[in-house]
């Protein structure tokens, strides 16, 4: 029996997705900004209206305040915008956050409580306990955070969403059916991280060239924590966490784009390598069901050649919104073992905001 409020809920869902939202990004000019640029380009739902960056980029139009660094040329529709101080008001409905995340707490807050949703990339609101840490894929039910975020008083229902930092994403999508299916009792990822992931101008080229670093700041810390967070079930509007023991360790590799993680797995329910690949190549979920614009057929793409996945090979696969899984294998240590690949500064950052939006508006929240 449908409820009035959910038929007038369902109703305006569905204008909203006839609509074309104006959009506005905070850290235009950097290496996550200029990727929304490029996604957002000829997205049916979305129309990049303004962008905001640091003083350097203020009151300069945006092809001469930003040094494009991706393939292809700069869009038109941003050529001419100017490029003004992160601070609401903004001609825009909601915004899309990728600030570093020392300044992004208070401007977040500051564009939520002038009643412009966030949706961010930034971690300065990922591990609150009234933020959704969302991936579509594995957690949407975790919206239901937002009625406890109203308790924040952000004018006309506002509200901030966040995904998860870069790795985290690629860990979490290939965990995340097998917890579902079998239970993890622990996990331990190496991480093998692209430049990219570190911004622009990022790692000076003599520490990286012919080497390998094996510290990313309090990267370690994020992956074990926002993973636990990710994988909780919604419990009376809070998050319980998994029993799961999780351990990371990260490295910066001589890589443009692309970070690839070895995961070894403990389950809780065994069960056979045959049964392990078949759940993940098989996973989809609601983006799929929902066709919602930027989602990928299969969010995880098995590949069996002994030297798969390689990020130069692999990390656009599906439009760089999928994870590709390789090198499945029985563990001598824990069960299973193989290497996760993902595309960073799309499925790791702006591609999973703009999935987000999309799964946003499809809920009746934008
Ligand atoms: P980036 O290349 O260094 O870009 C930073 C952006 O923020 C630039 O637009 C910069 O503007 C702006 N900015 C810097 N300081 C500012 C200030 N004081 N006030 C206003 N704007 C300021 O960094 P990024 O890699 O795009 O990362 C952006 C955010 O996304 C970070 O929070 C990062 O942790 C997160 N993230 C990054 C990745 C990735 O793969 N790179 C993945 C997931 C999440 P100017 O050009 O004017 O200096």
């Amino acid at each position: 029996m449908v409820t009035v409020e959910e038929h007038v809920s369902r109703a305006r869902a569905d204008t909203n997705r006839k609509r074309r939202y104006r959009v506005g990004i905070l850290g235009a000019t950097g290496t996550v900004g200029q990727r929304f640029i490029q996604l957002l380009e000829h997205h049916p739902q979305f129309k990049v209206t303004a962008l905001a960056a640091s003083d350097r980029s203020q009151s300069k139009r945006y092809a001469q305040a930003c040094s494009w660094r991706l393939p292809g040329a700069m869009p038109d529709g941003v050529r001419f915008l100017v490029v003004e101080v992160p601070h609401p008001p903004l001609d825009c409905d909601f915004v899309f956050s990728s600030l570093p995340s020392q300044i992004a707490r208070d401007t977040e807050d500051a564009f939520a409580r002038a009643g412009y949703p966030v949706i961010s990339n930034s971690s300065a609101y990922r591990m609150d306990e009234d933020v959704p840490l969302l991936i579509p894929e594995i957690n949407h039910q975790h919206l239901a955070l937002l009625s406890v975020q109203r308790g924040r008083g952000f004018k006309n229902g506002a509200f901030i969403v966040t995904n998860p930092n870069c790795s985290t994403i690629i860990l979490a999508l290939a965990l995340a059916p097998l917890h579902a299916r079998f239970g993890i009792a622990s996990a331990a990822v190496t991480t093998m991280q692209a430049l990219s992931g570190a911004g622009y101008p990022g790692v000076a080229s003599h520490d990286i060239a012919d080497n390998v670093l094996p510290f990313i700041e309090a990267e370690e810390e994020k992956i074990e924590s926002e993973t636990l967070k990710i994988l909780g079930c919604v419990n009376q509007e809070s998050i319980r966490y998994p029993s799961m023991s999780l351990s990371a360790q990260c490295h910066r590799v001589n890589v443009t784009d692309g970070h690839l993680a070895a995961i070894r797995v403990k389950l809780i329910h065994g069960t056979e390598l045959e049964e392990v690949r078949e759940t993940l190549a098989s996973f989809q979920s609601l983006p799929q069901e929902l066709r919602l614009h930027s989602a990928p057929d299969y969010p995880i793409i098995v590949r069996d050649e002994a030297d798969r996945p390689q990020p130069r090979l692999d990390r656009d696969t599906q439009g760089g919104m999928s994870v590709t899984v390789g090198r499945l294998a029985r563990d001598q240590v824990l069960d299973y073992r193989f290497v996760a690949l993902g595309h960073n500064t799309i499925r790791g950052a702006a591609g999973a905001a703009i999935l987000n939006a999309e799964l946003l508006i499809d809920k009746g929240y934008l």
